[in-house]
């Protein structure tokens, strides 16, 4: 094949009409030559055929933390999307990780840059900006904390930085609830509506006390004044494309014709799927209950294709369906595919890093406030 010259990045067309074999096994070489400066990581959405040149899987979070906590590791591939490779970076680089490699940063790369989230995208850090200022003539902000959902652009993680919110993750969502409740009267929840309103349902908080802020909406979110004044969680119009698709009829549908069958979801589900489900829990807590599961348990899963046919192939001795009869992907994550990964392998090899995914000094300064919050939240 023949490729750019030394001092241009190597153009990636002709990656795609490379086998995947050749692919995999340059790939693996350029793993062989960086050795322990390279970590590929890989999200557990991620299609197999990437997974198997990732070092590390996990869920985003995770695997940002096990990324920066490397003392080797120079360069990061993320095989996620943005949001996932922007944590990667204020992590890998925050100013201590920066002090101790004297000033050398770690470049993180996201294979392709249209690898984005459509939940993250629902919430612009412009929109929510805004939709605060409204707010506020409402309602005193003072005491409203804004909590963002680890899936959500850095600027929303910073602007939650900057006014005494908080981030979290699936599996701690109550947890930094509660935290908020005891340092405000409200809760301003993005980008996830669902995450937000199954976790809260749970606390004993009602949908009365939860309007849902469209930023689309004329007015007050598409609220009535007296619906934000009554407020306790204000919940943002997003959701994720994927765990969306899950609906009460296929609950239905796979209870009929599997008697005993369980049905396990992810939290991200809509409410009227995460009540009726028999167990509900992040990404890492639907791999350790299927991992701790009695063989012959039958489930059927309401989370991203992707990690469901990985689980039905790594625990054989179980039966394991897919929640819907719609393939409900992540196809954004998708678009991560071993051209991609070759090519930008390639070029970081060579010197000429593409996608790279730097946070500004700024936002990464007030992301790392609401995430260090998160950290102190047992
Ligand atoms: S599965 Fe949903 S929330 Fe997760 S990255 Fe894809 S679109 Fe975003």
């Amino acid at each position: 094949m023949s490729v750019a010259t030394e001092s241009a990045p190597f153009e990636l067309a002709p990656y795609k009409s490379l086998e995947n074999d050749e692919l995999s096994k340059r790939i693996e070489d350029v793993r062989k030559r960086l050795g322990s400066k390279l970590l590929i990581l890989g999200h557990h959405y991620q299609q197999d055929e990437v997974i198997a040149h990732s070092d590390l899987r996990g869920d985003s979070y995770q695997l940002s933390q096990m990324a920066a906590a490397s003392t080797d590791c120079r360069y990061i591939v993320f095989c996620g999307v943005h949001f996932m490779a922007e944590t990667a970076d204020i992590l890998a680089n925050r100013p201590e990780k920066l002090a101790e490699r004297d000033s050398a940063r770690v470049t993180v790369v996201l294979p392709d840059m249209a690898a984005g989230c459509s939940m993250a995208d629902m919430a612009a850090i412009e929109q929510v900006e805004d939709a605060w200022a409204d707010m506020s003539e409402l309602i005193d902000t003072s005491r409203v904390i804004p909590v963002t959902y680890i899936n959500s652009a850095a600027s929303l993680k910073a602007f939650c930085g900057r006014h005494g919110g908080i981030v979290c993750t699936s599996s701690n969502a109550r947890a930094v609830l509660e935290w908020a409740f005891e340092r405000g009267d409200r809760v301003l929840f993005f980008p996830d509506q669902h995450l937000g309103r199954n976790t809260s349902l749970g606390m004993g908080i009602t949908n009365e006390q939860m309007p849902v802020w469209d930023p689309y909406a004329d007015e007050n979110g598409g609220n009535s004044e007296q619906q934000i004044r009554d407020s306790k969680v204000i919940l943002w119009k997003g959701h994720c494309s994927v765990h969306q698709m899950f609906r009460p009829e296929h609950v239905a549908m796979f209870r009929e014709k599997h008697p005993g069958i369980k049905i396990l979801v992810h939290p991200e589900c809509p409410q009227e799927v995460f009540e009726i489900a028999d167990e509900a829990g992040s990404t890492g807590k639907i791999i350790q209950t299927v991992q701790n599961a009695e063989p012959g348990t039958k489930w059927a899963i309401g989370t991203e294709l992707h990690l469901v046919n990985r689980l039905k192939s790594e625990h054989p001795d179980q039966e394991i369906h897919f929640l819907s009869p719609v393939i409900c992907m992540c196809a954004t994550m998708y678009r991560i595919d071993l051209a991609h990964l070759c090519w930008s392998l390639e070029n970081l090899e060579a010197g000429h890093a593409v996608n790279v995914i730097e946070v500004d000094d700024e936002t990464t300064k007030w992301s790392l406030v609401a995430l260090e919050r998160m950290l102190q939240v047992k």
